[in-house]
């Protein structure tokens, strides 16, 4: 029996990048017309007979897709705007007088991470940390695709070389014993359609780093617990692959940063050159405690612990 699950209808238009750093090659032609005419006759045909709805503001779905996600909501899932910091993207409450490379956030200016600079996409709320969750939670995998043209704009902010060669793409590892649970490491699907769209100059190498054990929740550690919680989980498997390489660190979130630093801290060691973290989505607490809304910090410290788990 063919259930709702099986033929999805949303938007047949790709986010549009805002800022230009990626945009897709469209067909135009006799042949693609007719196929844009034909597409438009199925799309009304499996719209009455598989109706479904969105799965992110729950209205009907016109277009036929893969991705259970309509046209409106895929265009709310904006960019991070405002001054943020230039190495760990955290945002700013002005004013700064310093341009955005040379800004800092208290945490970055009392010790600089061991990765050069990260960029997101996206703030991890609404409906971003909805759509990432579709694919983590939901095996949704066509979210994979979105998010990874999300990913490749915010590699697109980094200060990336490749005048040591190609740039070493690694995905966060998920320990052993998540992965087979899950079937598939989110970061790394997301960093392959990340980096279809991106030109030349990455290798994706899913392999390098390793994380060899579980890690307790992160719920209620202070920032200190965090990084000793963390201290041990990830190991270089193979350093000559990435020995004098500029690496890609690539993960669907960044919460408080604990995870990729010591992702970073452990490929620094094994000889990375530079480390450079891009995610789809970042938790940006500074808005939230300056809009005189701290308490809402317990959901987000929660939200944290939960993509910590989701990483074994
Ligand atoms: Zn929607
Ligand atoms: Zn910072």
């Amino acid at each position: 029996m063919i259930g709702r699950g099986r033929f999805v209808f949303s938007s047949s238009r790709d986010v549009s990048p805002t800022d230009g750093a990626t945009v897709l090659p469209r067909r135009n032609s006799f042949v693609s017309s007719l196929a844009t005419g034909a597409s438009t006759m199925a799309t009304a045909l499996f719209a009455t007979l598989f109706p479904a709805d969105c799965r992110l503001c729950g209205h009907p779905l016109t277009n036929i897709s893969r991705l259970p996600v309509c046209e409106e909501c895929l265009a709310s899932l904006t960019r991070i705007e405002g001054v943020q910091c230039g190495i760990c993207g955290e945002r700013l409450n002005g004013p700064y007088e310093l341009s955005e490379d040379e800004a800092r956030c208290e945490l970055c200016r009392r010790a600089e991470p061991p990765y050069a600079k990260a960029a997101a996409y996206g703030s991890y709320e609404s409906g971003l940390r909805e759509l990432i969750h579709l694919l983590k939670y939901e095996q949704v995998r066509p979210a994979a695709t979105v998010l990874g043209r999300m990913l490749g704009e915010a590699i697109g902010d980094l200060p990336l070389s490749f005048m040591r060669g190609p740039v070493v793409t690694v995905p966060v590892p998920l320990y052993a014993k998540k992965l087979r649970q899950r079937g598939f490491n989110q970061a790394e699907l997301i960093a392959r359609a990340a980096l279809k769209l991106l030109p030349g100059g990455f290798e994706l190498n899913a392999q390098a780093l390793q994380r060899c054990r579980e890690t307790q929740s992160q719920i209620g550690l202070s920032r200190h617990q965090r990084r000793e919680n963390m201290r041990g989980a990830f190991v270089v498997a193979t350093p000559k692959e990435i020995q004098g390489c500029d690496v890609l660190l690539v993960d669907d979130v960044m919460t408080t940063g604990t995870t990729v630093s010591e992702c970073a801290r452990v490929l620094r060691r094994a000889g990375a050159s530079k480390v450079y973290v891009a995610t789809v989505a970042r938790t940006l607490k500074v808005e939230m405690q300056n809009a005189g809304r701290a308490h809402e910090e317990p959901k987000i410290e929660e939200e944290d612990a939960l993509a910590m788990a989701a990483h074994g």
